[in-house]
């Protein structure tokens, strides 16, 4: 048994690099990532383009070296489809990727502490637990709110609407009479989150908007007092703090009231928006968002980190933690608490120790730049509105945030901007996306890459014009 012990761990320390050979792996990882960040600017930011090489990697028993899976990054990952580290991704809402983040990433996993738990790591939950908290206090929240750094906003909205139907106990007997209210503009992520939950069994009332695409209050109250009337229970309303098709923001205070009113769970996704709190000249429009009982908001969008970090939080810290606690045997050394445990916060017991791609850019860099680059972000989109408009294209409603839409007019409009948009994508330059509101065809620019700046706005209306130039 002993020599197969030392033949065994003969191979297994293989999975330890020697010294020598992690510095030479480091120092190519990060040559690398320096030329790509160096290179960024010249680089377009959509590229239509296969995977030969990485479609025909085996895997094999033995090790390649580093230098090749490195060739494959960059020859076939790093230059193929959206390059969202571009500040020339104008499409869907634009990520991030501080660089600040992926020291921090690197950090946490080569240093591997453990994030669910505080006993394990109280350190790492600790700075998982000063985030959230620095995240209420921007929605105004009290010292009782509390949340989770998830991997997203589609996760962080699951958690949001599975804590709203177990704190109102809709479940198989009652879900029938129960009823959820949103817009048409609502992000599909709720859809899916209320298909997990269980609540796609529940009365859907889809609720009109204005020609702003906000939610009407006005029809918004008839429902709720006509479900009322019926016999069913108002649930759940869902308002959106920054649609992704137009960056919308509902009307908030005023559904606030209506909730109350009701006795409803207010949920509001600002999965994009929420990150505007940090401007106040936004204040007034967020009026209200600190009498929802959840908010969901994205650091991977306003807050420019690299994907998978999203946030959730309830004012009310114990819906959360009744929602997601179990006691397992096996975990009886954990329990006793002298801060929140992230795993009694989410459907997630191990998981990265994500708070600290936050902490690291926003003690590293402070606040101040944040709050420029949003509000740079906010006078970019303005910009390419004003533009587009004397380019002769139509547009969306004013920008309310940093997202808008615009379409070119003429005698075929949806057949004109789907080849538009064809172009668009061949070309490269800059990255657009289309989307689909009230029945027509729309691109759409949505500019929140801390990397975007007015010289890609530049680009991205030159490119615009070529291309109409190339189709009239
Ligand atoms: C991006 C977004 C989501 C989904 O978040 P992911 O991080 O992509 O999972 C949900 N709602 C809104 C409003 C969004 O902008």
């Amino acid at each position: 048994m002993l020599d197969q012990l030392e033949e065994l761990e003969a191979v297994a320390r293989t999975l330890e690099p020697t010294a020598d050979l992690r510095s030479e792996i480091q120092n190519q990882a990060f040559e690398y990532t320096g030329q790509f960040i160096e290179s960024l600017a010249q680089r377009p930011g959509f590229i239509q383009a296969d995977c030969p090489n990485l479609s025909a990697l085996q895997v094999t028993e033995q090790g390649k070296p580093f230098e090749e899976l490195l060739a494959l990054l960059r020859d076939e990952v790093n230059n193929a489809g959206i390059n969202p580290a571009s500040g020339c991704h104008l499409g869907y809402i634009p990520g991030g990727g501080l660089w600040a983040s992926s020291v921090g990433d690197m950090l946490a996993a080569a240093t591997n502490r453990y994030a669910g738990i505080f006993y394990a790591s109280p350190g790492a939950v600790l700075i998982e637990n000063q985030m959230i908290r620095w995240l209420c206090s921007l929605v105004g929240y009290p010292s009782t709110a509390h949340g989770n750094l998830t991997s997203g906003g589609s996760i962080a909205n699951l958690i949001a609407i599975q804590a709203a139907r177990d704190a109102h106990g809709i479940c198989s007997a009652n879900v029938r009479q129960a009823a959820v209210y949103f817009t048409a503009q609502v992000h599909h992520c709720v859809h899916k989150a209320l298909r997990i939950t269980g609540l796609h069994e529940a009365i859907q009332r889809v609720i009109p908007m204005n020609d702003h695409y906000q939610m009407d209050t006005a029809a918004l109250e008839v429902a709720m007092k006509k479900d009322r009337e019926a016999g069913l229970t108002p649930f759940m309303v869902i308002a959106s703090a920054g649609t992704t098709d137009t960056g919308a923001i509902d009307p908030l205070d005023a559904v606030a009231g209506l909730c109350e009113q009701y006795g409803a769970w207010y949920h509001i996704d600002a999965a994009y928006g929420g990150f505007f709190l940090l401007l106040d000249e936004y204040r007034e429009k967020f009026r209200g968002i600190d009498r929802a009982d959840s908010v969901v908001m994205d650091p991977h969008k306003g807050m420019f980190l690299p994907y998978g970090s999203g946030a959730v939080l309830l004012k009310d810290a114990q819906k959360l933690i009744a929602a997601n606690t179990h006691q397992a045997a096996y975990m009886q050394d954990a329990y006793g608490l002298d801060e929140i445990n992230p795993a009694d916060c989410g459907p997630e017991l191990s998981r990265p120790f994500r708070g600290l791609r936050m902490w690291l850019p926003l003690h590293l860099h402070g606040v101040e730049p944040f709050r420029a680059a949003l509000r740079e972000k906010v006078l970019l989109c303005r910009y390419f509105h004003e533009e587009i408009q004397k380019m002769g294209f139509e547009t969306g409603p004013f920008p309310e945030l940093s997202v808008t839409m615009f379409r070119y007019p003429g005698k075929d409009p949806e057949v004109f901007n789907r080849k538009l948009m064809d172009l668009l994508h061949a070309d490269g330059r800059v990255f657009f996306s289309s989307t689909q509101v009230d029945g027509r065809f729309w691109i759409r620019c949505a500019v929140c890459s801390f990397r975007t700046h007015l010289a890609e706005i530049r680009i991205a209306l030159d490119m615009i014009g070529e291309c109409v130039a190339n189709l009239i």
